[in-house]
């Protein structure tokens, strides 16, 4: 501004009395727009002005985190990741999703899409993995406004949207300048987010991170692209106590409405399955063997004998097994649980055994696994009360006989065989949906399972999957490794010839 003052080549005192007052003018306009405590808020709010007024955008983005508890061997995390291409429409409350998750140990690839309109929200599979045909009616609690909120701290231009309304939403807020390294801290108490810490660099203006109390997250933001008219970081990352994630944010767009095609089950697809929770259920499988089902979309099997009772399969939550225990105990209440077998150390497999180690129930596991269940976070208080019993490979034990399978899904991972019935209890070795739709995925996990029970000729009448299918015949195996290994085979070979 001065630079130009004296540059400027003033002709009559009147022009230069003129100019000089109109330079006083600006500056004194500049002065104003100096970001102060005061007017920041004002400032971030004309500068962010084009993108908060987004109502309907299409993004994709992919996220990527390292989680131990689901690794092949949980001292060494390893990443899985999930790519989401979503189409959100904010004035309807509507969204579209397509969801592929994928970097699971053993090549596990499961492909879903789902939408929320008119306040109704559905979920169907791709490539068959998880539902087959069948279509998930979902909670509309987990819907638009949950979507939008992962969303709401993960692009920094929507992250600041809560800070902007805070004036309409009475929400206190500090705004604290630090001049020396340019950056702006502001702190807002939000009713339903909580306390939020928000740091702004100035020339600039960009959002650098961002504090979410409530959850102990922090969000940082960085490789700031300017794509279709919008600013925003392309690379965020996240991190919680023990959990860090980053996401790659590859385009962000305004968009129109949500195609109708987007927001409607396609041909082909059904039954719809209800949202409701459906009370346990047994069904006896043998003279002493059991299935529950309704463990949410999980299968616990049971067996009695005169040693007591063992339970397979121990997964969820505390709160879930409390409620197993008392199914299984309300129609034996002669026997005792004595054991609970898990096939392998993954969160989602185990996460259910501190209330059954609290009950002087013994854990039945691999040698790997009970390292493993030693070594996991939730259990560190209680582990004292875990009792142990470990089998080896083959191993028979009261009927049931325990197979350690070469596996690239989780070390030491094991299948239980029931030898007189002829039944395999399994989770995670092969995944066959409900309705037994051979699905278009195979993993290289379930390759090597059929591949092993083939080879060790095990007789299989039927196959208890932990995962959505509790009767898989050998002849659904057979078919589904037909048509993704066999089929391949055989063109490979007609290749070659
Ligand atoms: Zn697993």
């Amino acid at each position: 501004m001065v630079s130009i003052f004296k540059k400027a080549k003033c002709v009559t005192k009147l022009q230069q009395v003129i100019f000089c007052l109109s330079t006083i003018t600006i500056s004194f306009a500049s002065q104003a727009q100096e970001i102060t405590a005061e007017n920041f808020l004002k400032k971030l709010k004309g500068h962010y002005q084009s993108t908060n007024m987004i109502d309907n955008f299409s993004i994709n983005y992919e996220s990527t985190g390292k989680f131990g508890p689901q690794s092949y061997d949980y001292k060494k995390a390893t990443a899985s990741f999930s790519r989401r291409i979503m189409d959100v429409d904010s004035k309807n409350k509507s969204y579209f999703l397509h969801n592929t998750r994928g970097g699971f140990p053993g090549g596990f690839i499961f492909e879903t899409k789902e939408f929320q309109k008119d306040m109704q929200r559905y979920r169907y599979d791709v490539n068959g993995v998880l539902y087959g045909k069948r279509v998930l009616e979902l909670d509309t609690k987990f819907g638009f406004q949950y979507q939008l909120d992962e969303l709401n701290e993960v692009v920094d231009v929507f992250a600041i949207k809560s800070l902007l309304e805070s004036e309409m939403s009475g929400d206190t807020v500090h705004t604290k300048i630090d001049k020396t390294s340019n950056r702006v801290m502001v702190v807002q108490n939000n009713i339903r987010l909580g306390k939020l810490t928000y740091q702004f660099k100035l020339k600039p203006l960009q959002l650098v991170s961002l504090h979410n109390e409530k959850n102990d997250q922090l969000f940082t933001y960085s490789h700031h692209v300017s794509i279709n008219g919008i600013d925003y970081a392309s690379r965020v990352g996240m991190k919680e106590s023990h959990h860090q994630r980053e996401f790659l944010i590859e385009s962000l767009a305004k968009s129109m409405n949500i195609p109708a095609m987007k927001l409607t089950i396609p041909m082909g697809y059904g039954p719809i399955v209800e949202k409701e929770k459906k009370a346990l259920k047994t069904e006896k499988i043998t003279k002493n063997l059991y299935l529950i089902s309704n463990v949410r979309d999980r299968y616990v099997a049971f067996k009695v004998d005169d040693m007591g009772i063992t339970v397979f399969g121990a997964p969820g939550s505390d709160k879930q097994s409390k409620e197993i225990m008392a199914h299984i105990n309300k129609q034996f209440p002669m026997k005792k649980i004595t054991s609970v077998y898990i096939t392998h150390h993954h969160s989602d497999h185990i996460g259910g055994l501190n209330y059954y180690a609290q009950q002087g129930v013994t854990i039945l596991a691999d040698d790997y696994s009970i390292t493993a269940i030693k070594a996991y976070r939730k259990f560190t208080d209680n582990i004292s009360q875990f009792q142990f019993r470990t089998f080896k490979h083959k191993e028979l034990i009261n009927g049931v006989r325990f197979y350690i399978p070469e596996n690239s899904h989780a070390k030491g991972q094991s299948f239980a065989y029931f030898e007189d019935a002829q039944v395999i209890y399994e989770g995670d070795l092969l995944e066959i949906p409900f309705d037994n739709t051979i699905a278009a995925h195979m993993s290289e996990t379930e390759k090597q399972f059929v591949e092993f029970v083939r080879m060790e000729n095990i007789k299989i009448k039927r196959i208890i999957g932990h995962h959505r299918n509790g009767n898989i015949s050998p002849d659904v195996m057979n078919a589904y490794y037909e048509a993704n290994v066999g089929s391949k085979m055989a063109m490979k070979s007609m290749m070659t010839k």
